[in-house]
């Protein structure tokens, strides 16, 4: 299935200069959306994954409907001051200014293997952080699972000890 051809790209959002990738165009075609999920499921299943670990907010959708369907825990990961028991954080830099994001302490058990999935991959800052949330609290990172990878952003190479599996590379 040619899942590229689903993912309308918008031009100067949020702000003038971005190549916005929306994936609403591909989460409504209902077979497209099932095609994502079940490739992951049959990649992940063999890989003894204990829990998935979900970016917000589009790492919720898929994160969670993966889970879902392995029947497997889902661990959202937010924004700061989000979640309301005791959490871990790690704040990260962005192209202007920081941002924090949080997972409940309880969230993973040391040891644990998990999967983390978002829609998409750019500079890979957002998945070094969750990275560092979950060995904070003592769990494993078996691979990342990204729909969309902008290859020419080089994340993997920011990243280089954790595997990162994409369904769809794209260029500039
Ligand atoms: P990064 O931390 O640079 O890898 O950015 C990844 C996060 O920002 C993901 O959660 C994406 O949802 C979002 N993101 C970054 N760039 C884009 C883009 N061009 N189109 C859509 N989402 C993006």
């Amino acid at each position: 299935m040619d899942l590229s051809s689903l993912i309308r790209n918008v031009p100067d959002f949020p702000k003038p200069g971005i190549q916005f990738k929306d994936i609403t165009t591909l989460l409504k075609d209902g077979k497209a959306f099932r095609c994502v999920i079940d490739t992951w499921k049959e990649r992940y299943e063999p890989m003894r994954i204990d829990a998935i670990v979900g970016m917000e907010s589009r790492g919720f959708i898929f994160g969670a409907t993966l889970a879902y369907s392995m029947t497997l825990p889902f661990v959202p990961v937010r924004k700061k001051h989000k979640l309301p028991a005791k959490t871990v954080s790690i704040t990260y830099d962005l192209e202007y200014g920081t941002d924090t994001i949080e997972m409940h302490e309880d969230a993973l058990k040391p040891r644990d293997r998990v999967l983390i999935v978002d829609d998409l991959l750019a500079t890979g800052g957002t998945l070094a952080a969750t990275v560092g949330l979950v060995r904070q609290l003592g769990a494993e990172v078996v691979e990342a699972a990204v729909l969309i990878e902008l290859s020419f952003l080089e994340a993997r190479k920011r990243l280089e000890a954790i595997p990162i599996h994409s369904l769809i590379q794209m260029g500039e």
